[in-house]
């Protein structure tokens, strides 16, 4: 190696450090919602170093195409970006995962296809990466596609997990063929191997109901991580070994994560069908007690602590702003008031920070579930937004229940609880809630947004 050609072999290798670093360092200030933003600028710096820099590395050809296809990228993710509504996040994080499988499977078939002689590592990580970037990719479509509304039925039939395991067998079979031929196979043998793992992920990913899709998503995260770090070996880039790990590892546990505090194993989110058939709910008595928004208003201007737990409906009717403008007059009135997030409320982890944050909620007043579930006791009122099974008793002490066993927001324990649907719709789980049947619960029936703004001219009325 010429010394000009060793210095920028040591250039390019310094520059992934430093883009790994920045990497890591993202992601940790991501960790928290303080320092999120920040977080991701960071990442941002890192991708860039890591994007450019790869231009000087040796037997770099066709650079006009490649900064074409970074432009229309871009662009598309920059316009995206700015129009998705926070309600489609879940669909939007889909995508812009399933095109990294992709684009991991996609460096393994270019390597493949060449049909050149592989040392034995790189051909059996290259193989592995393409498996698993080829079924994040077409399994994240098919998530997109059942989130967006574009597939609205699970496909299930009888001998669905046997014909699943074939087409897995087959793909392995496949790929066990390549690497024994050390990469050089036949081009047709390449194409029957990619298009078996394409619809390995097809298959995998259709019956799995609409709902459980963000559990799904960040399960291929982590699937879509490991396949850019297998393919890293493959190149010898370090920049795509150390991101593909840390997105793997985050994504697994972040999957692990939503599993536990729904209280349920991966493979029953994989293979149960949940939230989509009728659920055997437990017996619920009692009935159901409407209050109008200016008697609501009452308790909570007058209530010494006020504890709001916002769900799934607050995002859909987008009602964070009069919300947190309903908290600022209620603390004007001297009220203490706090926000309690379930880990899984809504239908992204996250989902209701983002919100909150959105609107301008200070982190200080916003509690996680282990912070606040002691203090529901204290609080004079519960304040239910659009949430209902992170609410639900029935977690707590119904063995029947399909969500028994799920650390749920202790909001029953409050002395008042005021609850924010439009009806009797249930949540995600599609089990009746016992929470909304207790003596002292309250409906406050309507479209989050609108009961908000009803509760704000409310307290207001009362100056
Ligand atoms: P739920 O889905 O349990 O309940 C949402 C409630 O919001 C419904 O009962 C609905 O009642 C009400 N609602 C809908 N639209 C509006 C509106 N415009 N205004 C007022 N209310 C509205 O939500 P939760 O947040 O309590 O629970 C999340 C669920 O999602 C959990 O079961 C969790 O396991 C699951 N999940 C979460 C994931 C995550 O990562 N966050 C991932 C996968 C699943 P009505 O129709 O009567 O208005």
């Amino acid at each position: 190696m010429s010394a000009s050609a060793s210095l920028t072999h040591e250039l390019i290798q310094a520059a992934y450090f430093i883009a790994a670093l920045l990497f890591i360092i993202g992601l940790k200030r991501m960790s928290s919602p303080k320092g999120a933003r920040g977080g991701i600028v960071w990442a941002g710096i890192g991708m860039l170093i890591a994007g450019l820099i790869t231009f000087l590395s040796p037997g770099m050809r066709n650079d006009i195409l490649i900064i074409v296809a970074i432009f229309v990228g871009g662009v598309a993710a920059w316009w995206s970006g700015k129009r998705v509504p926070m309600t489609a996040m879940p669909q939007m994080v889909a995508l812009y995962n399933g095109m990294g499988g992709g684009a991991a499977a996609a460096i393994a078939c270019q390597e493949l296809v060449h049909g050149r002689p592989f040392a034995p590592a790189p051909v059996v990580l290259a193989v592995a990466g393409a498996i698993i970037g080829a079924v994040s990719f077409s399994g994240s479509l098919i998530a997109f596609a059942k989130l967006q509304g574009l597939i609205s039925r699970s496909l299930r039939y009888g001998a669905q997990q046997a014909v699943n395991s074939l087409v897995l067998l087959a793909t392995l079979a496949l790929g066990g063929w390549i690497v024994a031929r050390h990469g050089a196979a036949p081009l047709s043998v390449v194409a029957a191997f990619f298009a078996l793992a394409l619809l390995e992920g097809i298959l995998i990913t259709l019956p799995i109901g609409g709902a459980d899709m963000p559990v799904v998503i960040s399960l291929y995260n982590a699937c879509t991580g490991l396949a850019v770090a297998f393919e890293g070996f493959v190149l010898g880039n370090a920049a795509m070994i150390i991101a593909g790990m840390v997105v793997g590892a985050a994504g697994t546990l972040l999957t692990q994560l939503m599993a536990r505090a729904m209280n349920r194993s991966l493979a029953n989110v994989l293979f149960s069908n949940f939230g989509e058939t009728a659920a055997a709910a437990g017996e619920v008595t009692g009935s159901l007690k409407p209050i109008e928004a200016p008697d609501a208003a009452v308790m909570m201007a007058y209530a010494s602590k006020v504890i709001v737990v916002p769900g799934y409906g607050m995002a859909v009717a987008q009602a964070q702003h009069k919300i947190w403008e309903l908290c600022q007059l209620l603390m004007d009135r001297g009220v203490t008031v706090r926000f309690a997030i379930h880990p899984v409320a809504g239908r992204m982890p996250g989902h209701m920070n983002v919100l909150l944050a959105e609107a301008g909620v200070p982190y200080d007043l916003i509690s996680d579930l282990d912070e606040i579930n002691a203090e529901f006791e204290t609080a004079d009122v519960a304040l239910i937004i659009g949430a209902n099974d992170v609410v639900n008793p029935a977690a707590r002490a119904d063995k029947s229940s399909p969500i028994y066993g799920m650390p749920i927001l202790n909001a029953d324990k409050a002395k008042n609880v005021i609850v924010i649907k439009r009806g009797k719709g249930a949540g995600f789980s599609g089990i009746e809630n016992a929470l909304f049947y207790l003596d002292n619960t309250r409906m406050l029936y309507g479209d989050a947004q609108k009961a908000g703004a009803e509760l704000i001219q409310a307290v207001k009325a009362l100056e």
